[in-house]
């Protein structure tokens, strides 16, 4: 059963409705079809997990916001919001969840740091991570139509302990990096070493 959310006014000025009328505009329709799963997903992890479900909603549907966007948008942004300079010479991947917080912000208003960092880090995931940057790093993972080996693991893990949830995704996605040579961010690397080395991790 779908859950939907009442918007209080706290963190847009929209309704659900409207902001999803606004999302579905920058996404074509499988994506806009994943980010409302994500919501789902992440809405059910707030309920479990003590976090507030409003922003789960707001940050599952944002959080791919700008992930269609040219590379010229993101470029200019980097550039406009003074970013790390370094992230010019990465790419969509890296930038649609960093990067594109800073879209969201000045396109739709969204100003909760808490919101915008659950985006933020919703591909690399980061040293310090809220529960709700934690639910939406997860629920994007998981979320029903996600289907690869390790999936059910990574569900059953989310549903049990949220923490060594995250760090199971940090150490499978690295792992699926080196295997097909890809460049590492050294966010994700840092993310790795933050969560887990000590978190008791068994595969
Ligand atoms: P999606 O936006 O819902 O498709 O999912 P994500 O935002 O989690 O991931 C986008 C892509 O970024 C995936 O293909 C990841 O494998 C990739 N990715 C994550 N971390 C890194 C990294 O450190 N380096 C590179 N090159 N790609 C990464
Ligand atoms: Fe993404
Ligand atoms: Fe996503």
């Amino acid at each position: 059963m779908s859950e939907e959310v009442t918007y209080s006014g706290r963190y847009t000025a929209d309704s659900r409705e409207q902001l999803l009328a606004k999302i579905a505009k920058q996404l074509k329709p499988a994506r806009f079809a994943h980010v409302q799963r994500v919501e789902q997903t992440a809405v059910k992890l707030a309920k479990q997990y003590g976090v507030e479900v409003e922003k789960a909603s707001i940050a599952g549907l944002v959080h791919d916001y700008a992930k269609q966007r040219p590379d010229e948008d993101f470029i200019a942004a980097i550039h406009h919001y003074q970013l790390d300079p370094d992230l010019v010479n990465w790419n969509n991947a890296i930038w649609h969840g960093l990067v594109g917080a800073e879209l969201i912000k000045a396109e739709l208003g969204i100003a909760d740091e808490d919101i915008l960092d659950a985006v933020r880090y919703h591909t690399t995931g980061n040293r310090y991570m809220t529960k709700l940057a934690q639910i939406i790093y997860m629920a994007d993972y998981i979320e029903p139509a996600r289907d690869f080996d390790g999936v059910e693991k990574a569900r059953l893990l989310t549903s049990q302990n949220l923490e060594l949830a995250v760090a199971y995704q940090t150490k499978h996605t690295l792992l699926y990096l080196l295997e097909n040579n890809q460049r590492i961010y050294p966010k994700t690397i840092e993310t790795y070493n933050a969560w887990v080395p000590q978190s008791g991790l068994k595969d």
